[in-house]
Order: structure tokens, then sequence, then C-alpha cells
């Protein structure tokens, strides 16, 4: 019946797996799944999560928390600063986002969206790898490391096939001659309002989301799974511990984020050739 399991899937108890398909039978049932996503998807992918033991910023020490008025003030210096890192920690997250892939958990989240059970997926990662996992309806709240922003029309650009010259900073918008910016948001930044607007659309018609690697306290996240709650909708929750999502999310999973989801991405597709047999 149910896939073989391997070896090393000892957090899965049948007791588990039980719940997992339950959250399964939910999400193929639903109309309109968002998917909701923060570091600790990435922690499987060797991407530390920046606050907390073993921390990125607790190890380097952390960005200026008045990153984006430090921008407004002085672009081209910041523009200096963002092709030539001397901060320690920029240097160490700039190294470890080159290296990362994404892992089992980005690929399932992926793998729902291919066979129409994740209509949209907002992340906190700035790391690309929902994008690198081939997630294609993908919100990312915080931007994207490895983009380029015009602070005017918004217009997003890949960096490495951006022209950039070092003697002519900050670079200008080839559509509009606005400001560009790393597309990341920085402290003090207010999120991207294209972004947002469509997060709270599809929020909006939500009767069903996947909260993942997240205890979603920070706005705006925090608001996304009360709104689907309030909405009457069914949040679930994948996080190796419990946490202040779990009394009220409808559904608690317990374990890995890979493998959880990799679990939840089966159950799903069974419950949905089963609907429709
Ligand atoms: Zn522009």
């Amino acid at each position: 019946m149910g896939q073989a399991r391997a070896p090393d899937d000892f957090f899965l108890t049948d007791a588990l797996d039980a719940e997992i398909a339950r959250a399964g039978r939910a999400v193929a049932q639903a109309d309109h799944v968002v998917g909701l996503t923060g570091a600790g998807l990435s922690v499987e992918s060797g991407i530390p999560p920046f606050r907390g033991p073993g921390g990125l910023w607790t190890r380097y020490g952390e960005p200026p928390m008045d990153g984006y008025q430090r921008f407004l003030r002085d672009p081209a210096q910041a523009w200096r600063d963002r092709l030539n890192p001397k901060a320690p920690w920029a240097k160490a997250l700039g190294e470890t986002l080159a290296a990362a892939k994404p892992n089992s958990g980005h690929c399932a989240l992926a793998g729902l969206e291919r066979i129409g059970h994740c209509d949209a997926l907002i992340t906190q990662n700035i790391d690309d790898l929902h994008g690198q996992a081939g997630q294609q309806n993908l919100l990312e709240i915080h931007g994207n490391h490895f983009l380029l922003r015009c602070t005017e029309c918004m217009t997003r650009f890949r960096q490495n096939e951006f022209q950039i010259d070092p003697d002519d900073l900050p670079p200008r918008c080839p559509e509009c001659d606005g400001i560009v910016k790393g597309d990341t948001v920085h402290f003090g930044e207010p999120i991207p309002p294209d972004v947002l607007k469509r997060c709270y659309d599809e929020v909006g018609r939500a009767d069903c989301m996947i909260v993942a690697g997240t205890s979603a306290t920070v706005y705006p996240a925090a608001e996304f799974p009360l709104q689907v709650l309030r909405n009457g909708g069914v949040v679930i929750e994948v996080n190796p511990e419990a946490s202040e999502l779990t009394p009220v999310a409808s559904i608690s999973l317990r374990g890995p984020g890979g493998a959880v989801l990799e679990r939840l991405m089966h159950h799903t597709q069974r419950a949905s050739q089963e609907a429709g047999a």
C-alpha cells in the first residue's frame, strides 16, 4: 500500500504517518492551498538560521539595524559594500547561499504545485531555493539574494545578468532610471508592496495553508495562518519542535521538514487519486 520507508525514517511513527495522511486528505480536498515557509526549511540545505545558537549573525555579527536608511542616504556606498563585502556576516552569507542546494522539502512543495495542490508559496527565505526547486508562483516577502529590484518601478533583475559599472554607482533601472538596490529587504525597509498585495490576495482565497520551518511570529507572516483560520480554512504546521503556532494549528506534524513534506506530497497524491477514482 504505502510507499516503502527508508530505514533512516526513524521519526516516522505510525501515529505521525496517520496524521500526515489526514493532512494529505485536507490538502487534496482544498480549493486553494498556500504554503508559508521560513528559515527552518533551509537548515537541511546547510543554511544556518540568522539568530540563535550557530546562527550566521550570532557567529559573524549582525547587519546594521538601519540598513535601509543607510542605503537611502548613500546608495553608492551601499553598492560598494555589496560588491566588495567586508563585513564578516555578509561574506559568510554570500558563500553559504552560493553553495546551497534545494532539499527534499523544497522539492516536495514544488511537486505539490505541479500536481495542482499548492497554488502559491509565500517564503520568508531569501535563499532562492524554492525557485531552484522549480516553484512557479513564489512570493518572496523578504526578497531574493540573487535578484536586484528597482526602488521606483519594482522591476526585478537577476544580478548576474545585470550590467553594473563599479565607477558609476548606484546602477539605474533601464526601464525608468530609478535607483536599483538588492532585492533582499533590509532592516527598516518595508516589504515590497507588490509582493505584499499578492500575499494578501492569495491568503484571502486560501482554505488550506501549509506552514513549514517557521513559527510565523513576525509580521506580516504571523497574520497569514490566522486569516486562513478566520476564513474557516485548515492550517497544517510542519516543524521539528512545537511553536507559537502549534496551539492554533488544525494539524501539527512534528518532524524534519524535508521528510515530512515529502510524505505529505505522497499522501496528497494518493488522496487525490482516490477521490478521482
Ligand atoms: Zn524602474
